[in-house]
């Protein structure tokens, strides 16, 4: 079978490998239908995953049909459509037993601890099998994963309904988050420096866009809040500014959540922390918010039209990566495809 491997950091290659075979009794074997390039997946091919060991087979984000099962699985079978919930973990150290697996000791992620998607059959645990909604298409199934980390933005900063939510960056991250924070009832509003994708993330749902390179963030949002400032600031551009901005534009009692890998410090004074007694957090991949995006998806409640930019047959993974990256302004979703 057709894998697509990081074989050291800087070379992709498209390989042969054998057909992985069902070895525990909650072994699902699926047939791989499409899995998304994620801003990580570069990460990972230019060395700049931390976590990542080489050589690995790239791809957190796939979706497929289940082709063969273990003895001892229950939740799915054969001829069954799904999508992988792509993190393992051990369930006994102190944030498994938190409810918050994604964030565990010995946590594996497929495509970066652990082989990915980016192959023609992959075998997974039962436990990280979803069945998709009926009449979703493969494309629309491949950006579930995706929505789970916005899904788990919202979650960790506590988006209630009626809260003034400012979401920095209209990317594909940004307007996941947007997404969920309007599921959850909050008043969104989007940042961002390019007026396209602020125009997108408006035909999303978004309440408010603001280009912060024409116009002043802070006055925008006074404007916008009535002098408060958003009650939850989630950081999706990742940048020491972005992060020092959101500590400061904050209301009271509000919550900063972070998606940065970044290893730059930002200078934060502490006053600004307690004065308002902001909540600062982090988020991490996801923890169970597939059933959550998969339920909004089923009530018809979350737009997915638009958000894949391209897809690419897995013949053509080095275009796509290629794509991906010289396009990484305006780009949302490039798919490859196993049809
Ligand atoms: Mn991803």
């Amino acid at each position: 079978m057709k894998v697509g491997v990081v074989e050291t950091p800087g070379v992709l290659k498209l390989t042969e490998r054998e057909i992985p075979k069902i070895k525990n009794a909650d072994d699902v074997l699926v047939k791989i239908k499409r899995v998304g390039i994620c801003g990580s997946d570069i990460h990972i091919l230019h060395g700049k995953n931390p976590f990542a060991v080489y050589p690995r087979v790239w791809g957190h984000e796939f979706v497929g049909e289940v082709v063969e099962t273990g003895a001892g699985v229950k939740s799915v079978k054969k001829g069954d459509r799904i999508v992988v919930e792509p993190i393992m973990y051990c369930g006994d150290c102190y944030a498994c037993r938190q409810g918050r697996g994604n964030v565990c000791l010995n946590l594996k992620v497929f495509g970066v601890h652990v082989d990915g998607g980016c192959a023609e059959y992959v075998v997974v645990p039962e436990a990280n099998a979803h069945i998709l909604p009926d009449g979703l298409s493969w494309d629309e199934a491949a950006l579930i994963e995706p929505f789970t980390i916005g899904a788990q933005a919202c979650y960790r900063g506590n988006v209630q309904k009626g809260d003034y939510v400012l979401v920095m960056g209209a990317g594909a991250i940004g307007l996941t988050v947007a997404s969920l924070a309007k599921l959850y009832g909050a008043i969104v509003i989007v940042s961002d420096l390019v007026d396209d994708k602020l125009a997108y993330a408006k035909s999303r749902g978004a309440d408010y866009v603001i280009n912060s390179g024409k116009e002043n963030l802070v006055d925008r949002l006074n404007e916008i809040t009535g002098g408060t400032g958003p009650n939850v600031t989630i950081d999706a551009v990742c940048i020491k500014k972005t992060f020092e901005d959101a500590v400061l534009i904050t209301s009271t009692a509000g919550r900063v959540v972070e998606l940065s890998f970044s290893e730059i410090p930002s200078d934060i004074a502490p006053v600004n922390i307690i004065k308002k007694e902001i909540t600062i957090c982090g988020s991490r991949l996801q923890t169970k918010r597939f059933p959550v995006v998969i339920d909004f998806i089923k009530k018809g409640q979350l737009p997915l039209s638009g958000f894949v930019s391209k897809v690419y047959p897995i013949t053509q993974m080095a275009e796509a990566f290629e794509y991906t990256e010289k396009n990484n302004a305006t780009v949302r979703k490039v798919l490859i495809s196993f049809d």
